[in-house]
């Protein structure tokens, strides 16, 4: 990923797609169909691929990367949580996209089961036993120790703090609590910081002003000076999922932008509309957003593996590459959900 930043003009703006593995076959099918549109009509920078906690995903989720990777020729980033995994599982999956090209890896603690995680509240440094990672930061540094710099290493940020249950006040979010152990994912050897979905540029404004400007306390050096932050924003598919996606994450939608959904609620069309007028507005706010000099702005969409939302939205941006623009509007009609 800092590669392909690395190469292009400081002024521009990239921006990279995230992709679920569906449950089925079917969806598996229908969904590499999509992907090769997209991915060729759209030229994302690269795109991202998730893994279910604990492995849950791990053989469909390295499927999926690889036809990202090799069949379709894009850069792809391997989400890879270590919670509930052993060094085995992780060595696995890394030797698995070693063989076939992958070099990026967005390392994540991801979610422990409920009862497991109970045991690291009394301590959240230690490991449960018989637990080889219990921190994302763990996973960045045994990716820098046994594979040295093979990898280029992302992390995950959050603009509006992560809600813990191993934070002083469980539950609560607190960007404050939060940025000394990024440092320490930074440290270790993160080359890059991809955001929790946003909708709230204020908050996302001050997290990356704080970031640019933290310094930090062991080195007394701004680590985040200039580091890719990369923000993500998921377009806006039904009044439904928006519900239940910003609880989930814990993402909140100011009054204003909330406002203009309630309106259009009751009718589905009209939903995604306005959700593409608020996620184009955003992105032109970022956009407008200081950058460290010879940085070009990224962006991040969360797709939910649909694709109208983000066609539009790329679109209304000017984020198409000119010669694909006719491509991506003979998109699919039905733009239904892949998954099974
Ligand atoms: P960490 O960086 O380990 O931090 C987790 C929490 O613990 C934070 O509150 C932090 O402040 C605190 N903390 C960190 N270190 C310490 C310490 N030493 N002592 C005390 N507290 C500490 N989940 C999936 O299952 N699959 C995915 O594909 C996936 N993709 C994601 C992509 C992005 C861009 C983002 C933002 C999140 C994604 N997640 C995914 C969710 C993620 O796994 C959860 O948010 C998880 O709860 C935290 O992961 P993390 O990597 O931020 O953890």
């Amino acid at each position: 990923v800092t590669t392909l930043v690395s190469r292009l003009p400081p002024s521009s703006t990239y921006f990279s797609l995230e992709f679920f593995p569906p449950k089925t076959q079917a969806g598996f099918t229908n969904l590499q169909a999509r992907l090769a549109r997209m991915t060729t009509a759209f030229r994302p920078l690269f795109v991202t691929v998730t893994w279910g906690a604990g492995g849950s995903t791990a053989t469909k989720s390295l499927e999926l990367a690889e036809i990202c990777q090799r069949q379709l020729g894009v850069p792809t980033v391997l989400h890879l949580t270590c919670t509930n995994m052993n060094q085995k599982l992780i060595d696995e999956a890394l030797e698995e996209c070693q063989s076939v090209g992958i070099r990026n890896i967005l390392a994540l603690r991801g979610d422990p089961p409920r009862e497991e995680y109970k045991d690291v509240l009394p301590d959240p440094g230690s490991k449960a036993d018989g637990e080889e990672f219990v921190w994302a930061v763990d996973l960045v540094k045994h990716i820098r120790r046994k594979y040295g710099d093979y990898f280029c290493i992302g992390v995950a940020g959050y603009p509006e703090g992560h809600a813990d249950e191993s934070h002083p006040e469980a539950g609560k979010q607190n960007v404050e609590h939060d940025l000394p152990y990024l440092a320490e994912k930074t440290k270790a050897g993160a080359d890059f910081i991809m955001t929790q979905l946003t909708y709230d540029v204020k908050a996302y404004r001050n997290y990356e002003e704080r970031l640019r400007n933290y310094i930090d306390d062991e080195t007394k050096k701004k680590l985040f000076k200039d580091i890719p932050i990369i923000p993500g924003l998921m377009p806006i598919q039904s009044y439904q999922i928006i519900r239940r996606i910003t609880k989930l994450s814990h993402a909140k939608i100011p009054d204003d932008i909330s406002a203009r959904i309630e309106a259009v609620k009751n009718d589905d069309e009209e939903v995604k509309k306005v959700g593409v007028d608020i996620i184009s507005e955003l992105v032109e706010q970022i956009r407008g957003m200081p950058q460290p000099d010879g940085l070009p702005r990224g962006l991040h969409f969360y797709t939910l593996n649909l694709e109208k939302s983000v066609a539009f939205i790329l679109e209304r941006c000017k984020l198409l590459p000119t010669t694909s623009e006719s491509e991506a509007s003979s998109s699919d009609d039905s733009d239904v959900a892949v998954e099974g």
